[in-house]
């Protein structure tokens, strides 16, 4: 049994802003500001959605779930996550794992990291260990470090089973 592996990467930012929720990784965030977007605009979640579309060049988020399609409008990302995951499933691949960063200057994501882990996991019907998540601040500069945005990215590694 030979193990055939594809890779692929996943980078999103969506704007901070009064009068939204934060939600990040599918867990609710109390903070005074959340992201901006369409859908509940979970950025790490969509990194984790670009991500597994590109290792199998199956385009990006954005063409698979128009921003103009009502059917998305604040829709909860991890239903994405949901269906996109089946589409790698269905192409004979499994998760082998996920890597990914939060870029956020305030509030703190690290108390909130487990919870995330546990959502993106039982979405995903994959271990835990099999899910990194990290949180890094931008140093204040930029527009994360202005809090003016949300920033992250993800890696993941998909593998086969070739019987042969
Ligand atoms: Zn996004």
């Amino acid at each position: 049994m030979k193990q055939n592996f594809r890779i692929g990467t996943g980078y999103d930012i969506h704007q901070l802003v009064q009068n939204r929720a934060l939600v990040i990784g599918g867990v609710k965030i109390p903070h005074n500001k959340g992201l901006l977007g369409h859908s509940d605009a979970d950025v790490l979640t969509h990194a984790i959605i670009d991500a597994l579309l590109g290792v199998l060049a199956l385009s990006d988020i954005g063409t698979l779930f128009p921003d103009n399609k009502e059917e998305f409008k604040n829709i909860s990302s991890l239903i994405l996550l949901e269906k996109v995951y089946d589409l790698i499933l269905n192409k004979g691949y499994e998760i082998n794992n996920i890597d990914s960063n939060i870029i956020a200057q305030e509030p703190k994501m690290m108390p909130y990291i487990p919870e995330m882990k546990k959502i993106l996991a039982k979405t995903l019907r994959i271990e835990e260990d099999l899910i990194s998540i990290k949180a890094k601040t931008n140093e204040k500069m930029d527009a994360v470090g202005e809090l003016l945005a949300i920033e992250a990215n993800a890696v993941v590694l998909l593998v086969r089973l070739v019987v042969n």
